[in-house]
């Protein structure tokens, strides 16, 4: 007894619970298995984790012989999804002036209820099967880090995050018409550039704070200001030294050609892109993460904003420009990186809501599994991540979901269909059976 007590002892110490506990394999029997970088489905797979992370992908016959496999035979397996675009610290209702809810946000919301709401609408999004988001600035100073940190270590549930900390742009940031005397409150929110020297201080703040990309604003619209080619050619020198990637919210398309001549690696939103943009994005392979919303979500969205019946003939004319937009991209060779950017509260789950980027693309002409790659490997592959999430290999993050249905020919009911989710080796969702 004593002998077995003094083992236990050992074992106890030499192996602490948790470590035992990781370090079980488990394996998911797959039906489909999406390829992320080839874009192609895969037919009965095992797929074998050990703790956090893939450790091996075999046919139906590597299983162990009573081994209790997790039975996905009848489901399509896929890398967990990644939105390439959210403000989780940020909401607002349909009917509200961005500026103006800023303001009210940043004065009469403090950082413990902002991020106490923030971790709700963050756990929404692995629940829909969306296992990383990038999460792009408008989060206080840093709480995106917070939040990110504070899920990594399990204290709350939610997604991976990759944080930018405070967006970096010209006078004013995107809160327009604050008076003189009150900027001050905007440095609460954007990291406010003032010439080239600033602009690496800037990185190198974000660096000290640990952040994972940085956001700038290229322009500020409707605000008037916006960096200068030098200033974001100094951030993204800075950030390069630092490995970090630089990604542009870019409204015209002057802005843009001024990001890409200084050399960012993405463009967020990209509205107004001339053809010749679109070329120069192709020939750098700069990625654009087009964020626009499905007709559906634009009805629901003016209702709520109280736009009458005869004020909305503009939404099929804004479709159809960002349509043409998204297909010169893709026909030109633009890598597309799928990001919702929803933040307007349409009365759903944050996740739920931004399930509408898949209906977007779609509508927009995208194919399935090319709408796929860019919520997977592309977006992965565009942060240097592709190693360790949106693709199902050994040594990747067990991040993987599963969906029931046809990804190929009933895409959207499918997707939407998440019926398996697993983030880090650990599954949070499970109605296969
Ligand atoms: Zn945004």
């Amino acid at each position: 007894m004593k002998q077995l007590f003094i083992f236990l002892l050992v074992l106890a110490i030499y192996f602490p619970a948790g470590l035992i506990a990781q370090e079980e394999s488990i394996y998911i029997k797959a039906g489909k298995l999406y390829d992320s970088k080839n874009n192609k489905l895969l037919k009965n797979k095992i797929i074998h984790i050990k703790g956090s992370k893939i450790i091996e992908i075999g046919e139906f016959e590597s299983l162990p012989k009573n081994i209790q496999a997790i039975d996905l035979t009848g489901y399509t397996v896929l890398p967990g999804l990644i939105d390439a675009h959210t403000h989780v610290l940020f909401s607002q209702e349909a009917n509200e002036d961005f500026a103006e809810h800023s303001i009210h946000s940043l004065t009469m919301e403090s950082d413990a209820l902002r991020i106490l709401r923030g971790s709700k609408r963050a756990k929404s999004y692995l629940y829909q099967g969306i296992t990383s988001i990038k999460d792009l600035g408008n989060s206080g100073l840093y709480l995106d880090v917070a939040l990110r940190d504070a899920i990594n270590e399990g204290t709350v549930e939610g997604p991976r995050i990759f944080a930018s900390g405070p967006i970096l742009a010209a006078k004013g940031g995107q809160i327009y018409g604050v008076l003189p005397e009150h900027q001050n409150i905007i440095n609460l929110e954007y990291r406010i550039i003032t010439g080239p020297e600033d602009a690496k201080n800037a990185v190198r703040e974000h660096v000290n704070q640990n952040v994972d990309i940085i956001k700038i604003c290229a322009d500020n619209l409707p605000n008037k200001t916006y960096l200068t080619i030098d200033e974001i050619k100094a951030i993204v020198k800075t950030a390069h030294a630092y490995q970090l990637k630089v990604t542009a919210h870019c409204v015209t398309n002057q802005s843009a050609w001024n990001a890409i001549e200084a050399g960012v690696d993405g463009i967020e939103h990209g509205f107004n892109l001339a053809d010749s943009t679109l070329t120069k994005m192709a020939e750098n392979q700069i990625y654009l993460v087009p964020t626009e919303n499905s007709k559906e979500y634009m009805n629901t969205y003016v209702k709520l904003a109280g736009y009458k019946e005869n004020e909305i003939g503009w939404i099929d004319k804004y479709l159809n420009k960002m349509r043409n937009r998204l297909n010169k991209a893709i026909d030109k060779g633009v890598p597309i990186v799928a990001g919702s950017d929803n933040y307007t509260d349409i009365k759903v789950s944050r996740g739920e809501s931004s399930f509408d980027m898949f209906q977007y693309y779609f509508d927009a002409g995208m194919k399935p599994l090319d709408i796929l790659q860019s919520s997977t490997y592309i977006s992965a592959k565009h942060l240097n991540k592709e190693n360790e999430i949106g693709y199902i290999i050994p040594q990747a993050n067990a991040d993987i979901i599963a969906v029931k249905g046809d990804l190929i020919n009933d895409f959207i009911p499918t997707i939407e269909n998440v019926v398996f989710i697993m983030k880090n080796g650990k599954v949070y969702k499970n109605k296969s059976d």
